[in-house]
């Protein structure tokens, strides 16, 4: 990548170093700061405040642009937005916006690939490239924020469950969630943005001991060691007991709920004898449990589980007092599912 820096990848700090080798004045760096994560302003072209010989050195000495959207797909209701980004080597990488009711929910990246290899998991399968750098974390944000701007809408949650794993990329996500949440610039609160983890212990005993207000969600998909090893394969590290040990101190910890998200395959994790295999390894923990029937993936043969299927497993998690929701697959026509189209970008290529 060039030498140059991505906006985007600096805090406030590391523009406030920047702009004073270019010696600028300090009260620049609140002008580029609000301009970038408040005004959402995209190219030094667009500051009317700043002097024209500055605006030629961001041009020419910073990259405003370090991901580019190659294509975007609308869902046929409308109400899912994917777009499509090659960022400056080259590698894919999704943002996907979902619209429902007031709320303009983003699923964002962390990684080009992943490399946890879950089975089911279009991005799984593509392998693992690289981690994505927090500027390049948080301006999939930005180039939402600016597609929402122009019909007065704005960002009101941000989910980390697209393409990788946000734990195996901890500094970088957790800096990029930073740097949105700060209360001068882009100012979306902690609350309002949710982390989804396949599973990495040491890395859930940091975020609780970082107390922090941001969501945390565990991709559970089965309650014993042999069926989630085989799906999951990083359980083979960080087994159920491990794992569980871990959610339990997290909400001790933090006071917090703790989302379980469990992906629905049909006779595979999804009989009443499953459900109650899960209740019984959380019990206690307080939570909140997301069925989602799973989405189809070219390499994985398992099936979505009916609805009437999934009600029946939900039924079983309520009638043991542990609060569920059945989540619908949001824009399956347009591969809206973890790194579906970058995988199919990926797979053209080797065509
Ligand atoms: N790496 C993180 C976050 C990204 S995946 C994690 O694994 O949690 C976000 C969620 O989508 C996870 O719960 C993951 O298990 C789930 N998922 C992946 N592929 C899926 C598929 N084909 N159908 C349904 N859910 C899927
Ligand atoms: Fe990675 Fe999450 Fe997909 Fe597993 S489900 S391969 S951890 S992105």
């Amino acid at each position: 990548m060039e030498n140059k820096p991505l906006i985007y990848d600096l805090d406030r700090s590391a523009l406030k170093v920047l702009l004073a080798t270019w010696k600028q004045p300090a009260f620049r760096v609140n002008q580029i700061w609000e301009g970038v994560y408040r005004n959402l302003k995209s190219a030094p072209s667009e500051w009317s405040n700043l002097p024209g010989e500055l605006k030629t050195r961001m041009t020419e000495d910073s990259i405003f642009q370090g991901l580019t959207p190659i294509d975007t797909f609308l869902s046929s209701d409308g109400e899912t937005v994917k777009t499509l980004f090659t960022t400056l080597d080259g590698k894919s990488v999704e943002t996907v916006l979902m619209k429902y009711d007031q709320r303009r929910t983003l699923c964002i990246s962390t990684q080009a690939g992943c490399a946890m290899g879950c089975v089911f998991c279009a991005t799984g399968q593509m392998g693992f490239s690289r981690s994505l750098t927090s500027g390049e974390i948080v301006e999939q944000v930005l180039y939402y924020a600016r597609r929402l701007a122009i019909d007065g809408e704005h960002v009101t949650n941000v989910v980390v469950m697209g393409m990788g794993e946000p734990f195996h990329n901890y500094d970088n996500t957790l800096a990029a969630i930073d740097r949105l949440n700060d209360q001068s610039g882009f100012n979306l609160g902690a609350r309002r943005i949710t982390i989804s983890t396949v599973g990495l212990v040491p890395m859930i005993r940091r975020f609780a001991s970082e107390k922090r207000q941001i969501n945390l969600a565990v991709s559970l998909h089965a309650a014993n060691n042999d069926l989630r090893s085989s799906l999951l394969p990083i359980n083979k590290k960080y087994p159920l007991d491990e794992l569980i040990t871990a959610c339990r101190e997290y909400v001790d910890i933090t006071g917090r709920r703790l989302t379980f998200e469990w992906a629905l395959i049909q006779d595979i994790n999804d009989s009443p004898q499953d459900a109650r295999q899960l209740i019984k390894l959380i019990r206690g923990i307080i939570c909140h449990v997301n069925v989602i029937p799973l989405n189809p993936t070219h390499e994985y043969t398992g099936k979505a589980t009916p609805l009437s299927r999934a009600r029946d497993f939900t039924a079983e998690l309520e009638t043991a007092g542990i609060p569920c929701t059945i989540r619908l697959r949001r824009g399956i026509d347009i591969q809206a599912g973890c790194g579906q189209l970058a995988g199919e970008l990926q797979n053209r290529h080797l065509k």
